[in-house]
C-alpha cells in the first residue's frame, strides 16, 4: 500500500477521488471508518500546529502521504534536509561554545590580542565546531542504528534506512527556531530546550514510522541524544 490512514495507520491505495479540478472526494480508511487523511484538505499552519502538539497523525500524513519514498527526487531531498540539519547543529554548537569561550579569551593577557590572535581563534572555533558537528552525528547516527537493531528488530526488517534516517531529519524541524536566535539574544539554556523539543519529536516520528512501543522508541531516542550530548561535552574538556 501507498499511503497510510493518519488516525490508525492502515494501509490505503488512495486517500481521495479526484471528479474534476478543486473537486475532490476524501476516501474512508477500512479499518477505522474515518476519513483517511484529512489534512489533504487543511491549511498549511493546521498541520505546523498538530506537528508542534506532537499529534502522530500530522506526522503519519508528513512522512507516508505527502513525502513519497519511491519518487525520484527523495534521494536530493534527503541530502537538502541533512544539508540543513547540520548546518543548524554547527550553529547550536557555536552558541553553546559562545559563552564559554568569550570568557576564556577575556581571560587572556590583553598583549595577546591582535590580528593574527583573533584569525587564530576564528580557525580554532571553526574546527571545533566541526568537530563537534561530525563527530556528535556520527555517534548519535551510529547509537541510533544499534538501538534500533537491539530494541526495535522486529520493525526494522520492513524499512528502509533512508526513511527512518529523513523521519529523524524532519522531526528536528524545531531547531529552525535557532534561526530567530540569530536575530534576537536568547540565552544559552534555550538551545538545551529546542534540543528536548527535538528529542521528543524524534520519539513520535519514529514510532510513527516503526509502528514499535513508545517505551522502546524513547529509549532508542534518548540513548542517541545522551551519546551524542556525551560526546560533544569530552570533546569540550578536551579543548579547554
Ligand atoms: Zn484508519
Amino acid at each position: 500500500m501507498k499511503y497510510r490512514c493518519v488516525e490508525c495507520g492502515h494501509g490505503m491505495n488512495t486517500l481521495f477521488v479526484q471528479y474534476s479540478p478543486g473537486n475532490i472526494r476524501l476516501m474512508k480508511c477500512e479499518n477505522c471508518k474515518a476519513v483517511a487523511d484529512k489534512y489533504i484538505e487543511c491549511e498549511i499552519m493546521i498541520i505546523v500546529i498538530d506537528l508542534i502538539l506532537h499529534k502522530p497523525k500530522a506526522y503519519r500524513h508528513l512522512l507516508y502521504n505527502v513525502l513519497d519514498s519511491e519518487s525520484l527526487n527523495f534521494q536530493n531531498l534527503l541530502w537538502k534536509f541533512s544539508f540543513g540539519f547540520l548546518l543548524l547543529d554547527a550553529y547550536m554548537c557555536l552558541n553553546i561554545n559562545n559563552v564559554k569561550d568569550r570568557s576564556l579569551f577575556i581571560c587572556r593577557s590583553k598583549e595577546e590580542w591582535g590580528l593574527s590572535t583573533s584569525i587564530a581563534s576564528f580557525i580554532w572555533t571553526c574546527q571545533k565546531v566541526l568537530m563537534d558537528v561530525v563527530l556528535g552525528n556520527f555517534v548519535f547516527l551510529a547509537t541510533f542504528l544499534l538501538a534500533m537493531r537491539i530494541l526495535l528488530k522486529t520493525s526494522i526488517g520492513s524499512l528502509r534506512y533512508k526513511d527512518i534516517l529523513l523521519a529523524i531529519l524532519i522531526s528536528s524541524y524545531f531547531k529552525m527556531c535557532l534561526v530567530a536566535m540569530m536575530v534576537w539574544q536568547f540565552p544559552s539554556s534555550v538551545v538545551f530546550i529546542i534540543d528536548l523539543y527535538v528529542l521528543s519529536s524524534n520519539i513520535v516520528a519514529l514510532k510513527v514510522i516503526t509502528e514499535s512501543a513508545l517505551s522502546r522508541c524513547v529509549l532508542t531516542c534518548f540513548s542517541a541524544h545522551l551519546m551524542k550530548f556525551l560526546v560533544t561535552q569530552a570533546l569540550e574538556l578536551r579543548t579547554l
